[in-house]
């Protein structure tokens, strides 16, 4: 069995390191930030020529982010992987939209869960994921992951880490009564266990954005900002997206949220979307109110919505979860108004 808390373990993590690759993947990492400071690389140095193609590549990155919703795919060698990184954290900073920075928070770390969980399974050498795993949730998180010693394919984290995290999780499959427990151990695939460190990782990004600063900006990246700025202004502008004050106060929470940019959980998005049917709103209607949600993407949005109104798959339309259930779910916000319903389309009727 493996202890991290071991002295041989810790010496032996200092003395190996992440290959180039690694950082390429993984640009957030200290070791990422000392190559910029190693090579002395001066902020001026943005103006030069031959970082012209990494600017365009960081404005086309976040480009792809905030109109399409997905993350940027395309994976570079480590030079470049690093500077688009940096760049990109400029950028957003400039723009200066809070829900434009959210949202590449959100893909940023979207795109580092997609890299580790490849890395994670398909890496044969145990050195390399025991190292890759203490380097993004020790060291960064204070996270303890071990690999399963008999299923190498599993990996068990201890259950308080693990309620800590999976807590933001409505859905029942992370319910701790759902999960596979030994011995104060979680064990989990990998896709669960880098699942539960996307919102820290979110908001690690988040605060580097935050915490940056800088007087002015190279002429060269200024150009590029100017045209992601003038471009998702519009898109963002704060505005509330419904006018009604009837609305159950379930169903104000999750406009209030989806309003200000924040993430709602999947089952707070069929709560909103089978209501907002439920009482005659058109399919583009429904899609257009999660439009400011961090992972936003319009074809997703839309294919899931129409499969809620019974116009795609099953062709059965999707009631709103009873009150009961979105009670087990977190997402009740029950005031006097609401008075014994048992369904939020109930809401109001029984003035
Ligand atoms: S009681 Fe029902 S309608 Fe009222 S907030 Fe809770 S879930 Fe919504």
């Amino acid at each position: 069995m493996y202890f991290y808390s071991s002295l041989g373990y810790l010496l032996w993590i200092l003395s190996i390191k992440l290959g180039t690759g690694d950082l390429a993947k993984y640009p957030f990492l200290n070791e990422a930030s000392n190559y910029i400071r190693d090579t002395h690389f001066d902020f001026e140095e943005l103006n030069r020529p031959e970082i012209e193609h990494i600017i365009y590549r960081a404005a086309k990155k976040i480009d792809v982010e905030i109109t399409k919703g997905i993350i940027y795919e395309e994976l570079e060698k480590y030079e470049v992987e690093i500077l688009t990184f940096l760049i990109t954290l400029i950028m957003v900073k400039s723009i200066g939209l809070e829900l434009v920075l959210k949202k590449h928070s959100l893909l940023e770390a979207i795109r580092a869960e997609k890299f580790l969980i490849e890395d994670l399974k398909r890496e044969k050498n145990q050195q390399k994921r025991r190292l890759l795993l203490f380097k993004i949730f020790e060291d960064l998180f204070k996270f303890k992951v071990d690999i399963d010693s008999e299923n190498h394919q599993l990996f068990k984290v201890k259950v308080t880490d693990y309620l800590e995290r999976a807590v933001q999780f409505h859905e029942q499959e992370w319910k701790l009564i759902n999960r596979l427990v030994h011995k104060g151990y979680v064990y989990l695939d990998a896709d669960e266990t880098v699942r539960l460190i996307r919102s820290e990782l979110s908001t690690l990004i988040y605060n580097r954005v935050k915490s940056m600063t800088f007087s002015s900006l190279p002429k060269a990246i200024k150009s590029r900002v100017d045209e992601l700025s003038i471009k998702f202004k519009p898109m963002y502008e704060v505005r509330r997206i419904y006018t009604t004050t009837d609305y159950p106060p379930c169903i104000k929470h999750a406009l209030d949220v989806m309003a200000i940019g924040e993430n709602l959980s999947h089952s707070g998005r069929v709560m909103l979307a089978t209501y907002m049917l439920a009482i005659g709103k058109s399919v583009e209607e429904v899609s257009a109110l999660f439009h400011k949600a961090p992972d936003y993407n319009e074809e997703t949005t839309r294919y899931q919505v129409e499969h809620l109104a019974g116009s795609r798959g099953s062709r059965i339309k999707y009631s709103v979860p009873s009150c009961k259930k979105l009670l087990n779910e977190n997402l009740c916000f029950a005031t006097e108004k609401c008075n014994g319903i048992i369904n939020p389309i109930q809401f109001g009727r029984n003035k």
